[in-house]
């Protein structure tokens, strides 16, 4: 699946935060938004103000880039979103949650989303004890994700056995036990990710 291959910093010195996009790195003095905190090229000191429009694409590059996915997989999940019940920003924000890159992402399998979708994609998981290796299936309340018995011993796995993440609300679960289940889906509440998903909604609309 066609992702983006370009620097992971270069987005969150455009976006004007970190975004967290690299794992590890992140949290060390080489994060280059620590050090460059304004957006890349030669006139990224001197930025103006961003018009409504501007403040609306932002928003949503940063929802899109911070899950990873491109303009097209991204468009078609808002108007999944916009077709199901409730308010669309969030259902578009619970949709994005619930992918199965960002399912095992969120359970401590992988530094980064990029990892964890790297992961999927190479068939380490079973969702519900089947193999699935598509990163954007969507993962339902009661769905249990576990990493495949094989992949276990690997190096990267321990790693991730030793290291278990605080869990959010809607999963339970240990690195430690290899799996981890949704318990239900995500309310906004539960989704710690600094997006204003109502100025994405009114972009889309226009
Ligand atoms: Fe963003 Fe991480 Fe790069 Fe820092 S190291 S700029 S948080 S991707």
């Amino acid at each position: 699946m066609a992702r983006y291959t370009g620097p992971a910093c270069r987005i969150c010195r455009r976006e004007g935060l970190k975004l967290f996009l690299k794992g590890d790195r992140c949290y060390t003095d080489k994060c280059a938004f620590s050090r460059r905190g304004y957006a890349p090229g030669q006139h990224g000191q001197g930025r103006k103000k961003l018009s409504n429009y501007g403040l609306q694409l932002r928003e949503k590059q940063k929802a899109k880039k911070m899950y990873g996915l491109l303009e097209g997989q991204f468009r078609a999940t808002y108007e999944r979103a916009e077709k199901m019940r409730g308010i669309t920003g969030e259902n578009l924000l619970r949709l994005l949650e619930l992918r199965l890159d960002n399912v095992a992402y969120r359970l401590g399998f992988g530094a980064s989303r990029t990892e964890a979708r790297q992961l999927v994609t190479h068939g380490h998981f079973l969702v519900n004890g089947k193999k699935v290796d598509i990163a954007s299936y969507r993962i339902s309340a009661g769905d249990v994700v576990a990493v495949r018995e094989k992949s276990r011993a690997s190096e990267k796995f321990k790693v991730f056995a030793e290291n278990p993440k605080t869990l959010p609300a809607w999963l339970e679960g240990t690195t430690a036990d290899f799996q981890g289940k949704v318990l239900r889906e995500p309310t906004r509440e539960d989704i710690d990710i600094p997006v204003n998903e109502t100025l994405i909604v009114e972009l889309y609309s226009k």
